[in-house]
C-alpha cells in the first residue's frame, strides 16, 4: 500500500524504533510515548484489521505478537502483558493497517489492569441472545 504510514515503516521510508522483524511480521515502539514499551505489531502483508485479514496472515500475527511477549516477560523484567487491538473507527482504530497494541506490565507499574469502563447497561441474558452464534 503505496500511502500507508506503517507499510512505509516496514519499507523504511519513515524511522521507526524497531524491536523484532522476522518475514511476516514487524514489530516497532509506538510513537504515542503514553506508556513505556508500547509496542506495536503488524504483518508485513497489508490489511486493514481483524475482519479483513486472512486465517494465515492472523495466525502468524499473533505468533509473532507471542514471541514478542514472551521476550518481554523472559528477558526484560516484565510479569505479564496487556494486548489491545482497534478494528474499526468505532472501535477508534486510527491507522488502517492491522496492528495489536502490547503493553508490558509489572506489578508496580502503577497502571490499571484495563481501560476503565462505563458499565453495563444490558443483562447478560439480553447479550447473550444478541450476541451468540447459532
Ligand atoms: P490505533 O488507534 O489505530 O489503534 O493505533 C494507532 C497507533 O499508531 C497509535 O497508538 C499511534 O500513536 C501510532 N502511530 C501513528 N503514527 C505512527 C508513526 O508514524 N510511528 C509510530 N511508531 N507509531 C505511530
Ligand atoms: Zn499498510
Amino acid at each position: 500500500m503505496e500511502d500507508c504510514i506503517f507499510c512505509k515503516i516496514i519499507r523504511g521510508e519513515i524511522p521507526c524504533r524497531k524491536i523484532f522483524e522476522d518475514e511476516n511480521v514487524f514489530a516497532f515502539l509506538d510513537i504515542a510515548k503514553d506508556f513505556d514499551g508500547h509496542i506495536l505489531v503488524i504483518p508485513k502483508k497489508h490489511c486493514k484489521n481483524i475482519l479483513d485479514c486472512g486465517a494465515e496472515e492472523l495466525n502468524l500475527l499473533m505468533q509473532g505478537v507471542q514471541k514478542v511477549c514472551s521476550h518481554l516477560v523472559n528477558n526484560c523484567g516484565y510479569s505479564g502483558v496487556n494486548l489491545v487491538n482497534c478494528s474499526g473507527e468505532s472501535a477508534g482504530q486510527t491507522v488502517n493497517h492491522f496492528h495489536i497494541h502490547i503493553f508490558p506490565r509489572s506489578e508496580d507499574d502503577g497502571e490499571k489492569v484495563f481501560p476503565t469502563l462505563g458499565g453495563a447497561k444490558l443483562s447478560l441474558e439480553e447479550m447473550c441472545e444478541k450476541l451468540k452464534i447459532n
